[in-house]
């Protein structure tokens, strides 16, 4: 199982804008990074707001990518709404780019240019695609990646939540390992410093507060042009939190436990309010004891079940299976293709395919993606096969 091993959230105003219009989202299983545009305060209102659509929502109900995308879309709906109601915050938007841990996979919506990277063994990778007109242009190999990164036009976006009606999120899910940490960020972050000098702090920090709080100082002395926000989280295989001496330490919480509770989000408003409020006690009160006998009870009941499902966990990684994921690719899952009740799947998303599953002809569609249990290296050999066209040359 996988949990939410840490986690930590930092904004800053940067050192040559008046105000912030970045805002984030820290609730796990949610996870996002707002970044506002728009004068006279407008650009402020508008992260907010998208910060504000995670407020309630909880994980493991819906589809994860389904879920952020109805949240996405909200989202704009309403920023749009009160763009055409009040002369003030017309032409308001916002970027958003938002992940949902769920199972061992975690899953993002996004919109704009700010960005989703995860870190795997030292190496940094970008998860999302920036909708802006550079990137476009360095897609469409109109422009060198040198010139995108000094491009006059770079904050200029395609896509943001506000603007129109409508609008079309991408959505992605990437599978999680043990020790990935996932920073989402604005363009604040990712303007001032280079790849490498990101994941340079983020393998060198001690926590990953200590980390957000350096990648927040080293975007200012790089100069801060715009305001700075990251959010990074890390994930770790593990079992369910030891809640024994009553406290809940929240970034133990499993993604699963949190299904069960309401996500309260942090954003930049409640963080301000937190920080402001008394020192808070660190223990909460004491609970009242229950019977010994009842105790040892339940004990053996956990221990039980916990041995059960630990039993069925590890003897499912050793399964794997050819499947499609929820895009329609061909996709390569470790572990068996069941779900548990409370939405705890038995598998994870190994490796996606860039072949769609309705390129292998129907009469055998059926018999490739079957869900039937392989080794790692059959299952492998299948999907390269698939993918090289050995399998339809047959
Ligand atoms: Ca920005």
């Amino acid at each position: 199982m996988l949990r939410i091993a840490e986690h930590a959230g930092a904004t800053d105003v940067g050192r040559q804008r008046q105000t912030n219009e970045d805002d984030f989202v820290d609730a796990p299983p949610f996870f996002a990074v707002a970044d506002g545009m728009g004068g006279a305060k407008a650009g402020e209102v508008a992260s907010q707001l998208a910060a504000e659509a995670f407020a309630g929502e909880r994980g493991g109900e819906e589809p994860p990518e389904a879920q952020l995308e109805r949240i996405t879309r909200h989202a704009n709906r309403r920023i749009y709404e009160l763009a055409t109601k009040d002369e003030t915050r017309r032409g308001m938007g916002t970027t958003l780019t938002a992940a949902l841990v769920s199972g061992g996979r975690v899953s993002l919506a996004h919109v704009g240019d700010s960005r989703a990277y995860r870190l795997r063994d030292d190496r940094l990778e970008q998860l999302t695609h920036d909708h802006s007109l550079v990137a476009e242009l360095e897609r469409t190999g109109q422009i060198s990646p040198e010139a995108a990164e000094s491009h006059p036009q770079r904050s200029i976006i395609t896509r943001a939540l506000g603007p129109e009606p409508d609008v079309e999120v991408d959505t992605y899910t990437v599978s999680a390992n043990a020790g990935d940490v996932f920073l989402l960020c604005s363009d604040g972050l990712t303007a001032m410093l280079a790849d490498d000098e990101v994941s340079s702090i983020l393998t060198t920090s001690t926590s990953l507060d200590a980390a957000a709080q350096a990648l927040v100082r080293a975007a200012n002395q790089s100069g801060g042009k715009d305001n700075i926000t990251v959010v990074l989280f890390r994930v770790e295989e593990g079992k369910t939190a030891d809640a024994a001496d009553g406290d809940t330490i929240a970034g133990q919480i499993t993604a699963d436990e949190v299904r069960g509770a309401e996500a309260a989000p942090v954003t930049k408003a409640v963080a301000r309010r937190r920080a402001a409020r008394a020192p808070r006690p660190l223990r909460p009160a004491r609970r009242r004891r229950s019977p010994l006998r009842r105790a040892l009870a339940a004990l053996a009941a956990i221990l039980v079940l916990g041995a059960a499902i630990g039993g069925l966990y590890a003897a499912s990684r050793r399964v794997w299976f050819v499947g499609t994921n929820d895009a329609g690719l061909v996709t390569l899952y470790r572990g068996i293709p069941y779900d548990l009740p409370f939405g705890v799947e038995l598998y994870s998303e190994e490796y996606e395919s860039g072949m769609p599953a309705r390129a292998i002809p129907a009469s055998r569609r059926g018999r490739i993606l079957d869900h039937e249990w392989r080794s790692r290296s059959d299952a492998t050999d299948l999907v390269r096969a698939l993918e090289q066209g050995r399998i339809e040359g047959r």
